[in-house]
Formats: C-alpha cells, sequence, structure tokens
C-alpha cells in the first residue's frame, strides 16, 4: 500500500473518482488530502470562510477510508479555536499549518497547538523556504519549531526536509531524540514530512544525511508529493517515487522500512495504527 502525505486542495469541482482514478495511475492507494488554504496564505486566490473551506475538504475526501482530511488553520484568525472544534466534529484526521507571518512559538498560535493536541491530532507544518511572495523565510526555519518541546502529546511533522535547511531540519530531529532522555514524561513527537521542495540535484545528498546520520529515523519519515486532489499530477508522482527508490534502495534500506516510509508511518502520525514503535533516543557521545 503507498499512501500520500501531502497533497492540496485547491477551488474547483470536487470530483472524487477522478482523483481516485488519477492516485490510482500513480499506483498511490490514498493519501492526507489538506483543505483549500486560509485566507492569509492568499494561495487559492478566493476569499472563503473556514466553514467552507471545511464542507469542500470533506467532500474530497468523503467516508472513503484510504483519504484522511486535513483542515487548514490560521491559528491567528480570532476564531482558530472554535474552527479547530469545528473540523473535529468533522472527524478531520489532522491539521494544517504554514507559520508565514509568526514563529512557529507565537503565543497564540501555541495555544491553538494545545488544543489540537488535547483532541489527539496531529500537524503538518510547512517548513523551508516558503513560495508566499513575502519576507518570510524567518519563520521557517526548523531551529524555530523546537518552541514544540513545551506542547504535550503533539504529533507534528516538518514538511519539505526543510529545504534548502535539510542538514538543520536533521540537527532538530536530533534534538527531539536527546530530549526524551532528559525530559522523561516528554510526548511530543516529531515527524519528518520528504514531500520534495528539495530540487532534485539536492535530492540524493538530502535522503542520504537523512538515513545516514545514525538517528533513529525510520519509524518517522513520510512519504508525501505536494500535488493537488483537483488535476493530480500522478506522473510527477511517479517519478518522484522511482527516483527516491533509487536512492532509498542504494542506500540499502530494505522492503520493511520503504513499507513505513511509504505507508505506515503516515497512519501511526495519524493516530489510525495502533503499532507501538521503540524509538533509539540520543545521549552525548554516543
Ligand atoms: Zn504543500
Amino acid at each position: 500500500m503507498i499512501l500520500d502525505g501531502h497533497i492540496h486542495t485547491n477551488p474547483g469541482k470536487v470530483d472524487r473518482q477522478a482523483f481516485l482514478g488519477r492516485l490510482k495511475s500513480a499506483g498511490i492507494n490514498g493519501g492526507a488530502v489538506i483543505s483549500i488554504s486560509p485566507d492569509s496564505l492568499g494561495i487559492s486566490g478566493k476569499k472563503l470562510k473556514a466553514a467552507e473551506r471545511l464542507d469542500n475538504l470533506i467532500a474530497w475526501t468523503g467516508p472513503h477510508p484510504g483519504l484522511y482530511p486535513f483542515f487548514w488553520i490560521d491559528p491567528l484568525e480570532d476564531d482558530a479555536l472554535e474552527q479547530v472544534k469545528a473540523a473535529v466534529m468533522r472527524k478531520v484526521a489532522g491539521f494544517k499549518i504554514i507559520c508565514n507571518r509568526f514563529y512557529p512559538g507565537d503565543r497564540k498560535a501555541m495555544a491553538v497547538y494545545s488544543a489540537i493536541a488535547k483532541e489527539g491530532k496531529p500537524i503538518l507544518f510547512h517548513s523551508g523556504i516558503l513560495w508566499d511572495g513575502h519576507n518570510s523565510a524567518k519563520y521557517n526555519r526548523p531551529g524555530e519549531f523546537e518552541a514544540l518541546l513545551d506542547i504535550d502529546g503533539l504529533k507534528f511533522a516538518l514538511a519539505h526536509i526543510s529545504w534548502p535547511w535539510c542538514d538543520e531540519h536533521i540537527a532538530v530531529y536530533g534534538k527531539f531524540l536527546n530530549a526524551y532522555t532528559r525530559r522523561p514524561g516528554l510526548s511530543v513527537e516529531m515527524f519528518i514530512d520528504i514531500t520534495p521542495g528539495t530540487p532534485v540535484i539536492y535530492r540524493r545528498e538530502a535522503l542520504t544525511k537523512l538515513f545516514t546520520v545514525g538517528y533513529d529515523v525510520e519509524n518517522n519519515v513520510i512519504f508525501g508529493t505536494d500535488a493537488e486532489t483537483n488535476d493530480y499530477n500522478y506522473r510527477w508522482a511517479r517519478e518522484w517515487m522511482r527516483r527516491d527508490r533509487h536512492i532509498l534502495k542504494g542506500i540499502g534500506l530494505g522492503r520493511g522500512a520503504l513499507n513505513k516510509i511509504y505507508s505506515e508511518n503516515l497512519l501511526r502520525f495519524l493516530g489510525a495504527s495502533a503499532k507501538k514503535v521503540q524509538k533509539r533516543y540520543l545521549r552525548p557521545a554516543e
């Protein structure tokens, strides 16, 4: 089974069958579907109320068992906490956030993350350079996400291996692994979303560093494409999967590890799998 952990939705006609057909053409069985963006991101080009975006999201995913709705929330909107509740009522699988004009540790945003964690839902954050036309790189450096060490029970993923700050991304992941030894009971967990962002020439280097650094990453890496429900680019998805598999097999990853990256880790991130994993935490001088 292959699940795409990072699929976007744009305004337009909702055609779930066509979407599922295109996923199938890529050999993909389902995945995490992210709602249309909030107004503050200005990506969708349409002003839609949160409730309309939520309706649209659920129309795309419906009751299909392999499609997991992720509601994109702007934590600085005044009714963000009510939006969390409304989305949970509609049984979303998780939330998406882009810190486009605030640091990840912003106080108001942190309260929203806490509410999401209390509902047992994960958050997929953008991280890395952000093509929003504005001065926003400083908000998306992986080091800024250390603030999430204080959100009890949260599962979060940083997308795109934070390209071009892949080294910093891996270091932050190591920081979280070490933190568990220093703070017994710490319950926040970081996942690594390898959705491209890394241009092709950086891909081998980034994946090689990630999987050979010596940190316990195998249970926390999630495959994704950044493709769209409206016109899922299955050729592009196939091309990335082929390229990545070639690199990952070359590094020595076997079928078990690939299954985790291509589906099992996403299901654990969503809380849809009861599978427990044993982590090897990092201590200094190891
Ligand atoms: Zn994306």
